[in-house]
Parts: structure tokens; sequence; C-alpha cells
């Protein structure tokens, strides 16, 4: 893997090719766009590029410092993660202990905050002075899909780069020709995923296709299937199944409203899509897609997720 292999980012990648050209790369830099549009693996690539020992301004993928990095196992380059709860101040405080070190073996030493919207106040504040004042041989990458609720101060002293998702048709085309899915797939994967790589990517790897069936046959073509049969295990399996159903009724909607049936994301299962059309008025879409998103909301609060598709089933029964 180089910035080569890194998709549909050639504007920004252009930039930061320049940045690194020019001043090689100091202090803070913020990665931002939508999820899975290739931020986070940027950032990986970055550090790799800046420290590879055989080629410049491009990352060789054999030398000992990027196969390192390609295994999480460099001791200068550390990548931190938190999906779920705040960043605390301990990391802040590690990171600025070992800002101060020598490198162990890079050139530059690379600190990459995924999720660093998760930062909270003491962590923002404690970064922010460090961002003041970098040490010169240290890169920190922030990486977020919501910089707005990062500290202004931060973002002001960041360089930011925008990443952004392909446009549908032009994902289903690579997905197609890149990565050998049939027409089908390529599609609704292309249109689910509002034209974002990773996103993509990471769903084929879960075997959405099956997942995806599964939730529209068993909420949608009711067959004598109880409300608890429906329950997800998990936050994250509620959430994927609440997206599926949000994309099966907007489709309703769209077929219903007469719309071009390219633009559907279920193309595939147009069919069943206009046996069901009639079954609901416009009002009764409009009072699904809302609970369902707002069934999305709730999840993010950690609610009871029994509750949360019991609602649903009462929705969905209209
Ligand atoms: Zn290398």
């Amino acid at each position: 893997m180089s910035f080569q292999n890194i998709k549909g980012q050639d504007k920004t990648l252009e930039l930061l090719k320049e940045y690194i050209k020019k001043d090689n790369l100091q202090g803070g830099y913020l990665f931002t766009g939508p999820e899975g549009v290739g931020k986070k693996i940027t950032a990986k690539e970055t550090a790799k590029v800046i420290n590879c020992m055989e080629v410049a301004f491009d990352a060789c993928d054999t030398c000992i410092s990027c196969k390192k990095i390609n295994k999480g196992t460099h001791p200068d380059v550390h990548i931190f993660e938190e999906e779920d709860s705040e960043i605390k101040i301990e990391y802040i405080r590690q990171l600025k202990k070992e800002m101060w070190l020598k490198p162990y073996e890079a050139k530059k030493k690379v600190f990459i905050i995924d999720n660093s919207h998760r930062l909270n106040y003491s962590s923002s504040s404690a970064l922010l002075k460090i961002l003041e004042e970098p040490s010169s041989d240290t890169l920190i990458i922030l990486v977020s899909s919501k910089p707005s609720l990062l500290f202004r101060t931060i973002v002001s002293r960041c360089k930011t780069l925008k990443f952004s998702a392909f446009k549908r048709a032009e994902l289903e085309g690579i997905l197609k020709n890149d990565y050998q899915l049939d027409d089908a797939r390529a599609h609704f994967l292309a249109y689910f995923s509002e034209g974002r790589l990773g996103f993509a990517l990471r769903l084929k790897e879960a075997n959405i296709f099956k997942k995806r069936d599964e939730t529209i046959d068993k909420f949608c073509f009711f067959s004598g299937r109880r409300p608890q049969d429906l329950f997800a295990e998990n936050k994250e399996e509620a959430a994927v199944s609440l997206n599926i159903l949000v994309s099966w009724f907007r489709d309703i909607y769209m077929i219903k409203a007469g719309l071009p049936q390219q633009e559907l994301i279920n193309l595939d299962r147009a069919q069943d899509l206009l046996k069901t059309m009639n079954r609901f008025s416009y009002l009764q879409l409009n009072e699904i897609l809302n609970t369902v998103s707002s069934s999305a909301l709730y999840l993010e609060q950690n609610i009871n997720l029994k509750l949360l598709f019991s609602n649903l089933w009462k929705t969905l029964s209209l």
C-alpha cells in the first residue's frame, strides 16, 4: 500500500505531498471527511511515506520501517483508536512525554489520534498546549468525521485536509472493475455506503447482502415472526439493521414518487419494492422513516435494544 493505492482523494493527496515536500510535515494536521473514505489509512500511509528508508515521498512497503508500520509494531508510530468512549487526558500526557524523547528509529515520530472529536475538555486543553509548541521531529495527525466537535483553537492550530466520498455511480464502477463485484452487489454497496469506498468494503466483508435480505424479509415481509425474533444482539448489529430499514423505506418512497429506478439503493429488489409500495401511504412512510431514524439516534444514547425494537415493530405493523 502506498499513496497510489488510495482511491478518490487525488486533490487531497496532491496537497499532502506538497506539504511533505515543503516542510516535511511538522506539528498538527487534521484529516476530516465522512466515515469510511480513507482518512485513517492515509494517516498511516503518511507515517510510512515520511519514514520510508528506500524511496523519497512515497512508501516502498518492503523496508523495515514500512513493514513495522504495516504490522503496527513501529516504536515511533502510535495510532490511538477510541471507538466509543472519550479520549482521556492520560493518553495526551503520554503523548507529551514521548514527544520530547528522541525517535527510537524513525526519522519522525507520528501520533495518529482517530475519532479525535472524542477528546474531552481536559485532554483537548492539554493537546492544545502541545500543538502550540510542537517538537520538530513529531507529527500529530488528528482524524475526525465530526470536526465541529473539536476545540476551535485546536482546529486553527492544525493544517486541515478534507477527504470526500465518491459519486455513487463512480464507486459502483470501481467496485465492479477493481473488486470484481457483480452489478447488483456493486450498485447496492455504492449506494448504501453513499459513495464511501472504505465503508463499502467493510460492509462487503461483513456480508451485508445476507444481512440486508434477512432484515428486509424479517421486518417487511411478515411471516409469522414475533417481535422478539427481531432483536439485535448488540448496538452495532442494531445500527446496521436500522440503516437497512431506512434504505428500504426510502426506496419505497422513491419508487412511489416515480423517481428513476437507477437511484434505488436496493435496485436488485425493485420487484419487491413495487409489490410493497401500495401498502403504505406517504404519511405512513414518513412516520416509519421518522421512527427508524430517531431509533438510530436513540441507539447512540444507549437505549434498551428490546424497547427500541418493540417500538419499531409497532410502527412497522401499521
Ligand atoms: Zn519503505
